[in-house]
This record gives C-alpha cells, sequence and structure tokens, in this order.
C-alpha cells in the first residue's frame, strides 16, 4: 500500500475518491461539513506537491439517475471555500465533458465530477464503468473509508487499472485508529454500544468480547436483553428473534470476564415523541403502552462512572433517541464521560460514526474526543476482522 506522504504528485492528475456523502437542507445547504473538512489535508498535499485533483464521490443514494436532490454541484460553492481554491465541476462523472475538464487541468487546480451514483454500474461495481472513471487520471488515491467496506467501481474495482494506488489520509487515519484499539487498547478498556437494533451490531459485539473489560449496552437494543431476562418492556423496540441471541451474548461476556453494564432505568414515554409524557422506571419494569426513548438518569451516572476512569473507549449508538431534546440526556451524559475520560484521564477515544458521531458532533464536543470517524458500516466491519474491498484494491 503507497502512504500519501510518501508520494510525489508532481505533475500528476490524482483521481481521488472522497467520501462527500454529507447532508444537505431543503436549500440544498449543507447541514454537517464533516466528511469535507476530512479530505482537505489530503487535496492539499496533493495540490502543494504540483500535482492536480480529480475528486469523485456518491451523494445519498439517487435511485432513479441523475436527481437535482443528489447532485455534488451543491457542494461546490463550500468546498472552493474551505480549499481556497475555485473548485471546476463536471456535470457527469464520465463523459465527453469530465473528459475534457480532466485533460485541461493544471497543477494546483481541482475538478470534482458528478454524483457516481447516477450510474447503477458505481453500485454494481462495472468493470467498464471504472475502466472510464479511470482514464480521467494518473494515479488513484482512495480515501474514503466511509464505502471501503463496498466493492463499488470508484472504491474498489478500479484499482486494477491504476500501477499506483495510494492510501489517503483518511484512510489511514482511519487504519492507524482501528487497529490501536484492536491491537494496542491500554486497560481498563470500555466499548459502548448503543443504536436501534441489535443485528446490526452482534458481530461487532461479539469480536469485542474478546478485547474489552467493560461493555456497556444502551439504546434501543437494551429492551431486547430486558425481554430475554424476562423483564417488562411495553412497547419499547424488540427484536424478538434475536432474544436467545441477547442470552448468548450475556453468557459469553461472563466466561470471558467482560463485566456487562446495562440501564438500571429508563426514561418512558407513552408515544414516540419529544413532547410526550414521560416517567422514569427501574430496569424490566415499562407497563403497558409505554415505551423506552432513553436511558434513566441513574443508568447514566452509573455509564459516566465507567466510563471516565477508563483507559481505552470505543463509541458506537446513541443511548436513546438522541434526535428529540428531551431524550437526549443519555447520550449526552455518555459524551461528556467520554470527553473526561480522554482530557482527564489521558484515554484514548474512538467515536464509531454514524449517528454518535452526528451526537458528539452536535454536543460541541466532537474535538475534545481522540478521534471522530467518518465511516460508520465499514469501521464495525473492520473491527469484526474483515477484509474491505476499498482497502484491499489500494494493495
Ligand atoms: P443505529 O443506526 O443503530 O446506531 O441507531 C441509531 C438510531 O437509534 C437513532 O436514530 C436513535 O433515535 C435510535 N434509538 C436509540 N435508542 C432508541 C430507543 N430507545 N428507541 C427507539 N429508537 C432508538
Amino acid at each position: 500500500m503507497i502512504a500519501l506522504e510518501g508520494y510525489n504528485f508532481k505533475d500528476k492528475k490524482a483521481l481521488v475518491r472522497v467520501d462527500f456523502n454529507v447532508p444537505l437542507n431543503d436549500q440544498f445547504e449543507i447541514t454537517d461539513d464533516t466528511r469535507i473538512t476530512a479530505t482537505i489535508p489530503t487535496i492539499k498535499k496533493i495540490l502543494s506537491d504540483g500535482g492536480s485533483c480529480i475528486l469523485m464521490s456518491h451523494l445519498g443514494r439517487p435511485k432513479d439517475g441523475p436527481t437535482e436532490k443528489y447532485s455534488l454541484k451543491h457542494i461546490v460553492q463550500a468546498l472552493s471555500l474551505i480549499l481556497d481554491v475555485s473548485v471546476k465541476f463536471a456535470d457527469d462523472c464520465i463523459g465527453e465533458q469530465a473528459t475534457e475538464l480532466a485533460e485541461g487541468l493544471k497543477p494546483g487546480e481541482v475538478l470534482l465530477l458528478e454524483n457516481l451514483r447516477f450510474y447503477k454500474e458505481e453500485t454494481s461495481g462495472d468493470l467498464a464503468f471504472a475502466e472510464k472513471l479511470s482514464k480521467l487520471g494518473d494515479v488513484w488515491v482512495n480515501d474514503a473509508f466511509g464505502t471501503a467496506h463496498r466493492a463499488h467501481a470508484s472504491t474498489a474495482v478500479i484499482g486494477q487499472f491504476f500501477k499506483d494506488r495510494v492510501c489517503g489520509l483518511v484512510m489511514q487515519a482511519e487504519i492507524d485508529n482501528a487497529q490501536r484499539i484492536l491491537e494496542k487498547a491500554e486497560r481498563p478498556f470500555t466499548a459502548i454500544m448503543g443504536g436501534a437494533k441489535i443485528s446490526d451490531k452482534i458481530l461487532i459485539i461479539e469480536k469485542l468480547l474478546d478485547n474489552v473489560d467493560n461493555l456497556i449496552i444502551g439504546g434501543g437494543m437494551t429492551y431486547t436483553f430486558t425481554k430475554a431476562l424476562g423483564g417488562e418492556i411495553g412497547n419499547s423496540l424488540l427484536e424478538a428473534d434475536k432474544q436467545e441471541l441477547a442470552l448468548v451474548i450475556l453468557k459469553k461476556a461472563e466466561e470471558k470476564g467482560v463485566k456487562i453494564i446495562m440501564p438500571i432505568d429508563n426514561l418512558i414515554a407513552d408515544k414516540f415523541s419529544n413532547d410526550a409524557k414521560t416517567q422514569v422506571v427501574g430496569r424490566g419494569k415499562i407497563p403497558a403502552g409505554w415505551e423506552g426513548l432513553d436511558i434513566g438518569p441513574e443508568s447514566a451516572k452509573l455509564f459516566a462512572e465507567t466510563i471516565r476512569t477508563s483507559k481505552t473507549v470505543l463509541w458506537n449508538g446513541p443511548m436513546g433517541v438522541f434526535e428529540f431534546p428531551n431524550f437526549a440526556h443519555g447520550t449526552n451524559t455518555v459524551a461528556e464521560a467520554v470527553v473526561q475520560a480522554t482530557e482527564e484521564n489521558n484515554a484514548f477515544s474512538l467515536i464509531g460514526g454514524g449517528d454518535s458521531a452526528a451526537a458528539i458532533n452536535n454536543a460541541g464536543m466532537g474535538e475534545r474526543v481522540s478521534y471522530v470517524s467518518t465511516g460508520g458500516g465499514a469501521l464495525l466491519e473492520y473491527m469484526e476482522g474483515k477484509v474491505l474491498p476499498g482497502v484491499a484494491a489500494l494493495s
């Protein structure tokens, strides 16, 4: 794998797969530019060497070809401002215009291609489409860790058309930080798993049981555990077919000496709404017609104590429906505790993408943890020990 730092891009046109899949509001304004700013050091290094950049990305999940809503033209202005370079835009990612613009690109210039997913060939990993894209650049740089777990045309298949395949700085940092957690975690090591479903997280939870000292389980997935243990959960989230698995996890944890910490109380609501009526009840005591939307205050305290005294913290998934401010307390308390562990206990803290990254950034604490991953699914798969096609294509 070629590292970006050691590669000289002078007079080269670098075709860079980035992850500019940023959230846009109804006015097509970017509401969180984390993914763009993350890629800036990679782009700047190429430009400062005297190379040029052809950036390619996907945005959203367009189903029927070109769609205004998913056009990458919406980010040109913001990207130009952040980079302090006037970014050119090709309104197709292949074809005559893209080829002409790429050919005319001079050192120090940047071209952004239109959304790759306007072609279904991107996600199907079409060889001919990948070859067409490859013609635009002299060297391929993959900096899109967030899609590295997909064998798409631009993230993996394209690699075979280049002699030089370079690992971007975001990709490198993501791999290094995941490795640090997996191989060099200082103890005590606490993993915090939350979010909606056990089924999405089961493999990573099983893998983590080999490494961690404490496993904190919060969010919607706790109710499947509680139900499996014989508790009452009312209308809370339940994956009925995963109850047995939940018990298997608890047993394995015990065998491996991992301390499982689950909520001891819940903030429950009479409907799925921010302005629902609420009350706090103990674990497994949720009455019919009510649902758990956050961990309770005692659980938040309990979780925070364990997190604060840890030396390594991995966090994936919110503790409740944090999108509703009235049910964000548990998630915010965990975010604060992760920051305290980092700042006061010198812990290494990795926030595992997706909603937990949004939660910590919304709370303005993204800069106060060791690393916020840009990849949700990709990070989990990497940590599960899977070979990611986007990483494999670089070797
Ligand atoms: P995930 O993508 O699996 O990390 O799940 C994140 C989502 O889980 C967020 O949108 C949360 O609103 C949701 N979530 C967390 N806790 C609960 C809960 N107790 N009930 C329903 N949804 C939840």
